[in-house]
């Protein structure tokens, strides 16, 4: 990837620790070392676990003991995400100033009947490119008042982004740089195919999307190397970047490691996780020659 005239690279590997790592995570925290070393840049090693239901200290050991394994090193203090809450709560509390947010009430059973429904009567539904429905309008269309008695009512609710009103106010079309094969080019972000994105969820006070964003500008990351299944993300965090003021990295979306079937591999498969890797006798050479480096 290009360096930033001027500035020194910083790359980031930012795994979440609600499951162990496999070949995918080893291409991916590999690609960011190896080309913070070659650029004279600085790898980060961010630990996402705001999902503090599914995310354990355990865990949190297994990639640190599977990334030096692999012979990495990374800085450290390492960004624990759980550790910023407040970070995020005030991007939050930004956009809800710029009136781009709303409390969003309805339960994952709700919008999925819902979804149902509509369909059954041979209507479509909106997906995001992940293939999960858009959340429906309803909340977006209530009233302040309404608002504020549901709340106080302790009608648990998340916060979504709302998605029109947010183009709307960044009114151009947003792009961001990509490294394909080496070349820079540019991509035409399309944040509205996500719909009205949770920014932040009743059980966890961030979301994926909100605080790889602060993250990010936070720990001013110049390069963001990342698997291709979060290409289409990137539309969202330039959006975000451009509401928050945040300044925007390069980005290269690397191949993915696929099983033996074509599919993406999964935490819990064992035949393709360092940890039960290196029990049965693999080497970090081993791992790198599979993955193809
Ligand atoms: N935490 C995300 C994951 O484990 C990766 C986030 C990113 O690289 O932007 O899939």
């Amino acid at each position: 990837m290009p360096a930033t005239p001027g500035q020194s690279p910083v790359f980031r590997f930012a795994p979440s620790p609600n499951g162990l790592l496999h070949l995918g995570h080893a291409l991916s925290a590999i690609l960011n070392h190896d080309m913070a070393r070659d650029s004279g840049g600085r790898f980060l090693l961010r630990i996402e676990d705001i999902d503090l239901a599914r995310c354990t200290p355990e865990l949190e050991a297994a990639i640190y003991r599977d990334l030096a394994w692999l012979g990495l090193e990374w800085e450290t203090p390492v960004r624990r995400q759980s550790e910023h809450f407040a970070d995020y709560a005030t991007a939050l509390e930004r956009l809800r100033e710029m009136g781009l947010v709303y409390p969003a009430f309805m339960t994952r059973g709700e919008v999925k009947a819902r979804v149902a429904a509509s369909e059954a009567e041979g209507a479509a539904w909106p997906r995001d490119p992940d293939g999960s429905p858009h959340y429906p309008e309803d909340d977006r269309h209530r009233g302040d008042d309404e608002r504020r008695q549901l709340m106080a009512g302790g009608m648990r609710h998340a916060w979504r982004l709302d998605m029109e009103k947010a183009i709307a106010t960044v009114n151009r079309q947003l792009t961001w740089q990509e490294t394909v094969d080496g070349t820079p080019t540019i991509v035409a972000a399309d944040p509205a195919a996500w719909g009205d994105v949770i920014l932040s969820r009743s059980d966890a006070p961030s979301s994926y999307h909100l605080s790889v964003t602060v993250d990010d500008a936070e720990q001013a990351i110049t390069h963001v190397v990342r698997g291709r299944d979060l290409f289409q993300a990137t539309a969202v965090h330039r959006l975000l970047q451009e509401l928050l003021g945040l300044p925007q990295p390069l980005y290269h979306h690397h191949r993915l490691i696929l099983d033996e079937d074509g599919r993406k591999l999964s935490k819990s498969e064992k035949s393709t996780g360092l940890q039960a890797l290196r029990e049965a006798g693999a080497s970090a050479a081993d791992i790198r020659r599979r993955i193809g480096l």
